[in-house]
């Protein structure tokens, strides 16, 4: 199964991009952050052992990472986008071996904006849409355009949580990029760029893919 893969630190705008790459190509959007919030808001035995674990700002140990993904996929799937995944080296390496990677997106983005877009944003207590409060804002003050339900500041995107989130991804995530880019499967794109640009700039590397 071909897929295609985003990842970049914490508010690069990876939700964002994956959402707008997974409609224009019809792929299924797979977003592992999402999986794990609707089993902690359904409280499901999964939901229960691994909402510590996120609130913390850790990262849910692989096996389980691996489970949610194999109960999620649609089986009439054209493709996927993985949006969070892979996180480490043991989950990259299960990529690579379980899918066929298309391509791999970078998100680069600087700490100082990364923090700065965390700080706005926000989620819906009831439904789980995400919102920006600079870039992308509800049409009415805290309220969800979806459902109207009360929009909240994630446990994780308080500042002890970020903080360790931010060390995961310098520890654990980043030197993902060796991994990608000496399999000639890394683009890095510049996602301090408005939501419409960085848009552009990864449907342009898809198009200039080689056929498959
Ligand atoms: P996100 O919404 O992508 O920022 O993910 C929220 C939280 O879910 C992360 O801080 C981790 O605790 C957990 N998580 C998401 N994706 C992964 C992954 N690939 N591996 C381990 N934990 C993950």
């Amino acid at each position: 199964m071909r897929c295609f893969v985003f990842f970049g630190i914490q508010g690069s705008g990876k939700g964002t991009q994956a959402d707008l790459l997974g409609d224009s190509l019809k792929f299924q959007h797979v977003s592992i952050g999402d999986l794990f919030r609707e089993q902690i808001s359904l409280k499901t035995k999964l939901g229960l052992q691994v909402s510590e674990i996120i609130s913390r700002g850790e990262l849910v140990p692989d096996e389980l990472v691996f489970d949610i993904i194999d109960q999620s996929l649609h089986p009439d799937r054209k493709g996927i986008i993985f949006d969070g995944f892979p996180r480490t080296l043991a989950q990259a390496e299960f990529l690579v071996k379980h899918f066929k990677v298309r391509q791999v997106f970078f998100l680069e983005l600087s700490e100082a904006k990364a923090i700065a877009r965390i700080s706005s944003r926000r989620i819906c207590r009831d439904c789980g849409q995400n919102y920006n409060l600079v870039s992308d804002p509800p049409s009415e003050v805290n309220v969800c355009d979806a459902c109207g339900g009360k929009l909240i500041i994630r446990n994780d995107d308080k500042p002890e949580a970020i903080s360790r989130r931010l060390a995961e991804f310098y520890e654990q995530t980043l030197a993902l990029k060796d991994f990608f880019a000496e399999r000639g499967l890394l683009s890095e794109v510049d996602a301090g760029q408005e939501i419409e640009a960085v848009a552009k700039d990864i449907r342009e590397i898809v198009a200039s893919l080689p056929a498959e």
